[in-house]
């Protein structure tokens, strides 16, 4: 393969499937997710089913382990945070990004990432029946290319994964992943894949002369840490590593590990983690940003 390393980004729904479809194929395989493994994952996302989680543990942190118990010719790394901009960095070290998140201004970040590094990169999404890839290389049209010609259109996956993603769309995933790695597919290429009837559509996008990332190169200055709703609750990272002890002792009843602190409240939880990643159950959008207000100054 001419891509011989990989950076995953999101392991949810989709990523977690695809990481454990291409065990071995990769000589070194990156993982990017500030997420922790919840009861409702292990049900959606079969591959974290054996995972204890009496202690809190990040996605990434069990990912890697047992990716290793499964292969030992690969070098996973992780990393324990959501994807900002402050990562482009870190796309240095790999081939090939996969984007598996599941919200547009997560994609749109990490297009610039790719655009000003010149990685190649793959989105994926999946919704309800429909499997969506888009692919992008040095000279082709980016995503966002994609996305300012569709908004309104492009429809954000979070909400849509309620069950573990299909056999026919994991081989969809990978194989089609894998021919890019291989140069067997251009940059520019969408492919639409129909789980419904087995139909796949395919269709070339062409840069978009007007494009702010990569055309013009202007910087889209994305919120930082914005708040963003999944079917796991709400979620927002501060970017900064956040002081445990100090916040426990402002919020009464919350409950102190090593790595993250966990705040209970009517039925409603926040976990913040010492890299400063926030998950919200059962707060509106609203409540969750008026509590953040009240954590940072
Ligand atoms: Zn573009």
């Amino acid at each position: 393969m001419e891509y011989k390393s990989i950076l995953v980004i999101g392991a949810g729904a989709v990523g977690s499937a695809f990481l454990e479809s291409s065990i071995g194929l990769f000589k070194k395989v990156g993982i990017f997710d500030g997420d922790i493994v919840t009861k409702s994952n292990m049900i959606t996302q079969p591959f974290y089913n054996e995972c204890d989680i009496s202690s809190p543990i990040s996605k990434t942190a069990f990912a890697i382990s047992k990716l290793n118990s499964l292969e030992s010719g690969t070098e996973y790394k992780g990393y324990e945070r959501y994807f900002t901009e402050k990562d482009f960095e870190t796309m240095k070290e790999y081939d090939l990004i996969a984007d598996f998140t599941d919200n547009i201004k997560s994609r749109l970040i990490i297009n610039e990432g790719c655009v000003k590094e010149g990685k190649a990169a793959v989105f994926a999404s999946l919704n309800e029946k429909e499997g969506f890839l888009y692919f992008y290389n040095k000279d082709s049209a980016c995503f966002n290319c994609l996305f300012r010609n569709s908004v309104g259109k492009v429809k954000e996956g979070c909400e849509s994964v309620v069950s573990a993603p299909e056999k026919e769309f994991v081989s969809f995933l990978k194989e089609n992943i894998l021919r890019f790695a291989s140069n067997k597919v251009e940059g520019g290429k969408i492919l639409l894949f129909n789980l419904a009837n087995n139909r796949l559509l395919s269709s070339m996008l062409k840069k978009d002369m007007e494009c702010e990332v990569c055309v013009k190169h202007v910087t889209k200055k994305v919120e930082d840490g914005f708040l963003q709703v999944c079917s796991s609750g709400i979620k927002f990272s501060y970017g900064k590593s956040i002081d445990l002890k100090k916040l426990s002792s402002i919020l009464p009843g919350s409950k102190l590990y090593s790595e993250f602190l966990i705040f209970n409240q009517n039925n409603k939880s926040v976990l913040i983690s010492l890299d400063g990643d926030f998950l919200f159950t059962g707060y509106k959008k609203e409540e969750a940003r008026k509590l953040i207000t009240s954590f940072i100054p």
